[in-house]
């Protein structure tokens, strides 16, 4: 480590400006769709990023669809992407990616970040991910400054719709995964400081159901509740979660009805369905495909499956090992215990492995209260999390760390 000591120094020097600077990037929102909210961020991002050298532009995608609480289909926009590159013909070649995306809102409670003592500072999207952006651009800066940065290429990619499974850039996601033989991504450290290891699949789906109104007190019989036929459906769908043996099924919501008295001729289930094999995708969907036939089987009960599976589960390669076993190692050096845990979340990380690309998914900073008002982050972690990823791309450009052999890898 003594060789790359006054680099990983020179972080030590950013602390302040790291921290002065992060807390612009949280008091602007960027809630999941709060497209001005990005642009604004981006640029800004932009601005901090500059002398990084290379190239940027924005990647644009098409709006997404997603069904409103009224049964329809509705299209949306989830704002822009910034992707950066430098060396992108070097022979060896590092994807970088995080979210600009929040949990939170434009017109919520929740929008300013806030010193709360103990090392800590809070606020929007502090930890999850905004400190891990900061960490990323910094440590990719501290190793622009080395002559072994001239033997690796990277690229940036920052996407704005992670928060609900990055529907518009997967394909974005994926391309950049199969350009490149590492893949680093700045989720927040696991609560302990650790590293995601396995991570679970997760997938989304809405049902719509729908059934006839008709008057309670006049014509009860004339009706098909949708309603009742929803709530049969959710325990069918509960019921999954004993027939396929690890998968969890979950009906988060039934929305629809109206008055009291009348039959209700609506209602759409919200479900989240978490794999741990990917061969389980297929016995999901078969189970809520049958558990839908059979409420349509009914007279005039009608029913429509939207959404699907966004992220396969992250079940690591050889390589994919190896990798987190260097980061576990560059921890070490600088003084850091790391373990590696798996964990019942999925992030992009899921996508990356999917596509082929060994990948550490927790590189962001120390913190906690993820998606709560009380998210906060370690403010110590900021430099310890860029020399980390720092160290750790010097000794993969050095050689002093095997360069990982991906091709043709199955999970382990
Ligand atoms: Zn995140």
């Amino acid at each position: 480590m003594q060789k790359h000591q006054a680099i990983l120094d020179w972080i030590g020097g950013r602390r302040e400006e790291m921290l002065r600077e992060l807390i612009e990037w949280v008091n602007i929102n960027t809630g999941t769709g709060n497209v001005a909210g990005i642009d604004r961020f981006l640029e800004r991002v932009v601005d901090y990023a500059g002398d990084l050298g290379g190239v940027f532009g924005y990647v644009e995608t098409l709006p997404v669809k997603k069904v409103d609480g009224k049964g329809n289909i509705v299209e949306f926009s989830l704002g822009k992407g910034l992707w950066m590159g430098r060396r992108a013909q070097a022979p060896r070649r590092v994807l970088l990616c995080i979210h600009s995306d929040t949990v939170y809102p434009a017109d919520g409670p929740f929008q300013k970040a806030e010193m709360i003592g103990d090392g800590k500072l809070r606020g929007p999207g502090v930890a999850d991910a905004k400190g891990g952006l900061m960490v990323m651009l910094t440590a990719l800066h501290a190793f622009e400054r080395s002559p072994l940065a001239e033997t690796i290429g990277w690229e940036v990619l920052i996407n704005p719709d992670e928060e609900i499974g990055s529907p518009a850039y997967a394909k974005a996601l994926e391309d950049a995964a199969k350009r490149n033989h590492v893949g680093l991504l700045f989720e927040p450290a696991l609560s302990d400081g650790g590293l995601a290891g396995r991570r679970k699949g997760s997938g989304n789906f809405s049902i719509i159901v729908r059934g006839k109104s008709a008057h309670t007190g006049r014509d009860f019989a004339a009706g098909r509740n949708a309603v009742l036929a929803a709530a049969e459906l959710t325990v069918a769908l509960h019921q999954l979660n004993e027939t396929i043996p690890g998968a969890i099924v979950n009906v988060g919501a039934i929305e629809g009805g109206g008055p009291a008295n009348m039959v209700p001729d609506l209602a759409v289930c919200r479900v989240n369905a978490r794999t741990s094999e990917v061969e389980d995708e297929a016995k999901i969907l078969r189970g809520i495909e049958e558990a839908v036939g059979r409420i349509k089987k009914r007279a005039g009960i009608g029913a429509e499956i939207v959404g699907g599976f966004s992220s396969a589960p992250k079940n690591p390669t050889p390589a994919g090992w190896a990798l987190l076993d260097a980061v576990v190692q560059c921890g070490r050096e600088l003084g850091i215990e790391m373990s590696c845990r798996d964990v019942g979340g999925a992030c992009d990380g899921n996508r990356l492995a999917a596509a082929g690309l060994p990948n550490v998914d927790t590189l962001g900073v120390r913190g906690g209260g993820m998606h709560s008002s009380g998210e906060f982050m370690e403010i110590d972690s900021l430099v310890e999390r860029a020399r980390l990823t720092c160290l750790l791309l010097l000794k993969l450009a050095g050689g002093e760390l095997p360069w990982p052999e991906i091709r043709n890898q199955k999970p382990e």
